[in-house]
C-alpha cells in the first residue's frame, strides 16, 4: 500500500520514467564526487536503497553517497540538470518515505557524521548524516545535551527541520528552537548560512519547514548542562485502569516542573523479562519519563506519575542520559510497516479520554500503539510567528503508532489510524514529522494559514522549480 500521495513516487508510474542515463553522463557524475554512487548493479545498492519503515521499498535510479558538502552541491545540480527526481536523506526515519524514490536520484548524506562539540561556548556541530546516538555520544563527554529523539537511530536532519520533540522539550524547547544555525545548499546549488541576521527569511522556514528549501549539511546547535545521570524510565499500568490513568497523567501533567517530559504509551505488554508474564500479550499502560534536574530530586518530582494508580512495576530511578536515550530502541526495529498519524491537543478533556479509549478497545494488533506526548513549558514559551513551526499554545500531541510486520494487513492499521485521529480530534493540527503520509491538506493541517502563507513566499524564493519536493511539501506559490 502506498501511503504517499504528494510527491513523485506516487506520480512516477512505469509509464512516465525518465529515460535512462547515458554512460558518460554518469562517469562524469562518478568522476565529480569523493562518495560513493551506486546504481541497481552495485555491490551494496539493496542495502542503500532501504529506508527504516518497511513500507516503502523503492528502487532509485542512483544513491549518491555524499563525502561532503562538494558531494552534495554536485548532486543538486545533477539531478536538476538530468530532471531527476530528488530525495534527501539524513538518518532515514522519513514515516513518509521521503528519503528514497523510484528512478530517481537519493542524495544519501549518511556518512557526513563529523561532529564538533565546543564545551566552552556550549555549542556543537554536526554534519547532517549523524543520528541522535552520534551527537548524544559527543556532547554528553562533556555533560552536555540538546533534545533529542526518543529513538536514537533517528537521524539529527529530518528531526530538526520538522521541529523535533524529545524528553528534553519541557525544559529546553525542540531541537530547532536550539538551532543556532545551518549551512544549506540551496536549489541552484549554493551554499548559504542561515542564522541569527543572515537569510532571515530561511532561517525562520528552516525551523519547522522541513526539508523544502535545499540540503542542510551541518547544524549548529546550543547546548545545555543534562546529565550525565537523570532520574528517568518507566512505570507500567494494567490496561484495564486505563480510563483512571489517563485521568491521573492529565492531572500530573498540570503540576509537572519543566525538568520533567513524560509521554504516556496505551500498548500491549511485550514479552520482556522486566514485565511479569502474568501480562505479557496483554494491554497496560505505559507512562516514561526523565527528570533531567538534580538526580536526588528525581524520585519526588516524578512521583505523581508513578503512583496514579497500582503499578505493575516502576522501573524509574537513576540511569545515564543515553541510556534514556535509547531505552526503546529495540521496540523500534527497522523494517516494519509504520504509519504515525498525529494531532496536537488543548487537552486531555473527558471527550479525548473517552474517543483514546475506544481507539485503544480495537488496536488491530499488539504492535500498534497511542502515545499521548505532555509538552508545554519551554516549547510553549518561544513566540508562535517566531520559526516555523507555529503550533506551541497545545498541552498535548497524540501520535498514533500503527504498525504491521510486513505488508498483510497494513491497509487495515493504516485506516484504523486514520479514524483514531478523526475521534479524538478531528480538525486538529498536525506534526509534520509524525506523519506517515503528507497530502496536500495534511500539510496544511501542520501549520496556521499565517505560517502556510509565508512558508510558501520562501519555497518561491528559494526553490521556485520544487526541486525538494520529496517533503512535506510546500509548493511554491508559481505552482499552486
Ligand atoms: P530522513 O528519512 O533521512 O529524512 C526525512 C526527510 O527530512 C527527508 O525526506 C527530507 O525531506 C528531510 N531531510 C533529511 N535530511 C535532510 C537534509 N540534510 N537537508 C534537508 N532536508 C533533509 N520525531 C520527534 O519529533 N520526536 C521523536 O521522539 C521521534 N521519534 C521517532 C522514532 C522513530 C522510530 C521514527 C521512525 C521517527 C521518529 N520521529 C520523531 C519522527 C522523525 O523526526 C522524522 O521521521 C524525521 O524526518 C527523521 O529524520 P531522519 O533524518 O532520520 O529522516
Amino acid at each position: 500500500m502506498r501511503t504517499d500521495s504528494n510527491n513523485d513516487n506516487a506520480r512516477n508510474a512505469p509509464h512516465d520514467r525518465p529515460p535512462p542515463l547515458g554512460a558518460a553522463t554518469l562517469a562524469e557524475l562518478t568522476q565529480g564526487v569523493r562518495g560513493q554512487l551506486l546504481d541497481a548493479g552495485s555491490d551494496g545498492y539493496d542495502e542503500a536503497r532501504s529506508i527504516w519503515n518497511g513500507a516503502h521499498d523503492r528502487k532509485p535510479a542512483l544513491i549518491l553517497r555524499c563525502a561532503g558538502v562538494a558531494d552534495v552541491i554536485r548532486g543538486v545540480q545533477f539531478a536538476r540538470s538530468q530532471n531527476l527526481s530528488l530525495a534527501v536523506r539524513g538518518g532515514g526515519h522519513s514515516l513518509a518515505g521521503f528519503s528514497t524514490n523510484d528512478d530517481g536520484l537519493v542524495l544519501d548524506c549518511s556518512p557526513m557524521k563529523g561532529i564538533r562539540v565546543d564545551p566552552y561556548t556550549r555549542r556543537v556541530v554536526a554534519q547532517a548524516g549523524a543520528l541522535w546516538q552520534d551527537l548524544d555520544h559527543e556532547t554528553q563527554a562533556f555533560g552536555l545535551a540538546v533534545t533529542g529523539g526518543l529513538v536514537s537511530t533517528t537521524g539529527i536532519a529530518g528531526f530538526t527541520l520538522g521541529g523535533g520533540i524529545g524528553w528534553l522539550v519541557r525544559r529546553c524547547g525542540l531541537t530547532s528552537d536550539n538551532l543556532v544555525g545551518a549551512d544549506v545548499v540551496t536549489a541552484d546549488g549554493q551554499l548559504l548560512h542561515a542564522g541569527a541576521g543572515e537569510n532571515p527569511d530561511l532561517w525562520w522556514a528552516l525551523r519547522g519547514g522541513g526539508g523544502n528549501f535545499g540540503v542542510v549539511t551541518s547544524f549548529e546547535y546550543a547546548l545545555h548542562d543534562v546529565g550525565p545521570t537523570v532520574f528517568a524510565g518507566a512505570v507500567f499500568y494494567p490496561g484495564e485502569h486505563a480510563e483512571t490513568i489517563l485521568a491521573g497523567y492529565r492531572k500530573a501533567c498540570a503540576g509537572a516542573p519543566d525538568r520533567l517530559t513524560t509521554v504516556l504509551n496505551l500498548t500491549t505488554a511485550p514479552p520482556v523479562p522486566f514485565l511479569p508474564e502474568s501480562v505479557h500479550g496483554k494491554p497496560v499502560v505505559a507512562v516514561l519519563g526523565m527528570w533531567s534536574g538534580p538526580v536526588t530530586d528525581g524520585d519526588q518530582h516524578t512521583r505523581a506519575f508513578r503512583e496514579i494508580g497500582p503499578p505493575i512495576t516502576d522501573l524509574f530511578g537513576p540511569m545515564p542520559y543515553v541510556a534514556m536515550q535509547s531505552l526503546i530502541d529495540p521496540l523500534y526495529p527497522s523494517g516494519l510497516h509504520n504509519y504515525f498519524r498525529s494531532a496536537f491537543l488543548h487537552d486531555l478533556d473527558e471527550p479525548a479520554i473517552s474517543a483514546l479509549l475506544r481507539a485503544y478497545a480495537t488496536v488491530p494488533n499488539p504492535l500498534t500503539e497511542l502515545h499521548v506526548h505532555h509538552l508545554g513549558g519551554a516549547m510553549s514559551r518561544v513566540p508562535a510567528g517566531s520559526t516555523a513551526f507555529a503550533t506551541r499554545d497545545r498541552e498535548f500531541i497524540l501520535n498514533v503508532v500503527a504498525r504491521t510486520p510486513a505488508a498483510e494487513g497494513f491497509p487495515g492499521v493504516v485506516d484504523w489510524a486514520r479514524a483514531t485521529t478523526g475521534s479524538v480530534a478531528a480538525d486538529a493540527a498536525t506534526y509534520v514529522n509524525f506523519t506517515g503520509e503528507a497530502s496536500g491538506d495534511q500539510v496544511r493541517a501542520s501549520y496556521p494559514g499565517d505560517t502556510y502563507d509565508r512558508l510558501v513566499a520562501v519555497k518561491q524564493r528559494y526553490d521556485p522549480a520544487n526541486l525538494f519536493r520529496l517533503n512535506q511539501n510546500i509548493p511554491p506559490s508559481a505552482e499552486r
